[in-house]
């Protein structure tokens, strides 16, 4: 696979680099310069194939100039090692559980896949890497789990410090070895600025091989079409049209879908489903972008004020505000429309959902709401749901729900935070890592 850069079409390079550099030097993201086509016969067939087996059918189609098929499945197999089970709430209406990974979250399947193609890498190069991470909350936990004790990678993660949940703090904070977690006095948007400026500067780079793993990092990205792809299988035989409803902060899980997308996998449409930090919604309403500080909401994984992964959605539709309208619609939800979403799924259906993706079961009430055109009996909606509730316990305790705690949650009570504090000035951050 060849890629360009959003800032320069011109530019190409293999996967590899990509893969490595992470960010292009002059600070566009990397995309598939072709997107190519899922074989038409595969696709049809997908609904006879395991989860691994339609996750290779796509990586495969990406990725063959750049690794073998049987290396890839090794890699495929180990990374994708839980399920996404599909729960059906009403006809046309499901939940996709991304949660039954490691870290609890959506966010495994990107760390997972990715740690794996750089280990792959990393044989043949015989050379150090440090990852250096921002993260809301789930990012953080997800590449520590992902990465931890993989040899010639060391990892240092920064997260906004009192603004992630006590279970996503141990999950970053308890690893040691080659994981380093550093609680960073300010917002998410503080620690995303430094983690940027970083990969901008050549002394560290030079010392230190620097090297990212946000959502930006196209081998991330991959293995989020995964599910997508797998949810249209079972569902293909069932309905006509299948509708998306992505959770989304920095939104490089609703990019995946559309990238799947290009490459022939048949969505109907996507819906970004967000918090108060509302850029795209208001961006698609009104043709104007707006960056701003992020605002602390209850779904803090998705307290993002200038989404990175949304300019290779503009992308791939030519910045063509009216040609993305007609595949991506978006809402935006106050803190009290999410509470009381919860409350509703749960009297409801007796299911818990977690604030993100109480955002997506929003979203879809509010798009048939608007959508009155839709063929009720033919479509399916279906929501992402990014994380297991138990992540986010104080809304649940507010609300008198209780919560179930899986075993790898109970564990990590026992465990040492290890974090480091630093306030969120870029020459003591540089300081720090160059000793
Ligand atoms: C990261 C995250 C999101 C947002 O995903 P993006 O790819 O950044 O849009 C939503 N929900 C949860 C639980 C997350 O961890």
């Amino acid at each position: 696979m060849k890629l360009y850069s959003t800032n320069n079409k011109s530019l190409s390079v293999d996967f590899e680099t990509a893969v490595f550099n992470s960010l292009p030097a002059d600070k566009g993201l990397y995309m598939p310069s072709v997107f190519p086509q899922i074989d038409k016969d595969l696709i049809a067939n997908w609904d006879k194939k395991t989860f691994p087996e339609i996750a290779l059918d796509i990586a495969y189609t990406l990725l063959k100039d750049d690794i073998s098929k049987e290396a890839l499945k090794a890699i495929v197999d180990e990374a994708i090692d839980f399920d996404a089970p599909l729960n059906q709430l009403e006809r046309g209406l499901y939940i996709l559980e991304l949660f039954h990974g490691p870290s609890l979250a959506f966010k495994d399947f990107g760390a997972r896949f990715m740690s794996r193609i750089m280990a792959h890498f990393l044989k043949r190069q015989k050379r150090e890497i440090t990852i250096l991470v921002a993260t809301s909350g789930d990012t953080g936990g997800a590449v520590a789990l992902g990465f931890l004790n993989v040899e010639g990678i060391k990892v240092t993660i920064l997260y906004p410090k009192g603004k992630v949940s006590p279970i996503q703090e141990l999950q970053l904070t308890t690893n040691g070895n080659n994981i380093e977690a550093i609680a960073i006095d300010g917002t998410f948007d503080d620690c995303q600025a430094l983690v940027k400026k970083a990969f901008h500067d050549e002394d560290l780079n030079k010392k230190l091989n620097l090297t990212s793993a946000n959502s930006i990092n196209i081998s991330r990205l991959i293995p989020q079409m995964f599910y997508y792809a797998n949810t249209y299988s079972k569902l293909k035989n069932k309905y006509k049209n299948l509708i998306f409803a992505t959770p989304s902060g920095n939104f490089g899980n609703i990019a995946a879908g559309m990238m799947a997308h290009k490459m022939g996998l048949p969505i109907t449409r996507f819906i970004a489903a967000t918090n108060s930090n509302d850029i795209v919604p208001e961006y698609l309403e009104t043709g104007i972008y707006t960056a701003r500080p992020s605002v602390q909401t209850l779904a803090n994984a998705m307290d993002v004020g200038n989404p990175s992964n949304f300019v290779r959605i503009l992308d791939m539709f030519d910045h063509d505000l009216g040609k993305l309208k007609t595949k991506l619609s978006g809402y935006a939800y106050t803190d009290e429309e999410i509470r009381s979403a919860i409350n509703y799924v749960y009297k409801t259906n007796t299911y818990l959902v977690c604030p993100h993706t109480a955002t997506g079961c929003l979203a879809v009430a509010s798009d048939k709401l608007i959508h009155t055109d839709i063929e009720v009996d033919e479509t399916a909606y279906i929501v992402l749901a990014t994380a297991h509730p138990c992540k986010f316990p104080d809304v649940f305790d507010e609300l008198r729900i209780h919560i179930d705690e899986p075993e790898k949650v109970k564990e990590l009570y026992n465990k040492e935070n290890k974090s480091l504090d630093m306030n969120n000035s870029f020459n003591d951050f540089k300081a720090y890592l160059m000793k």
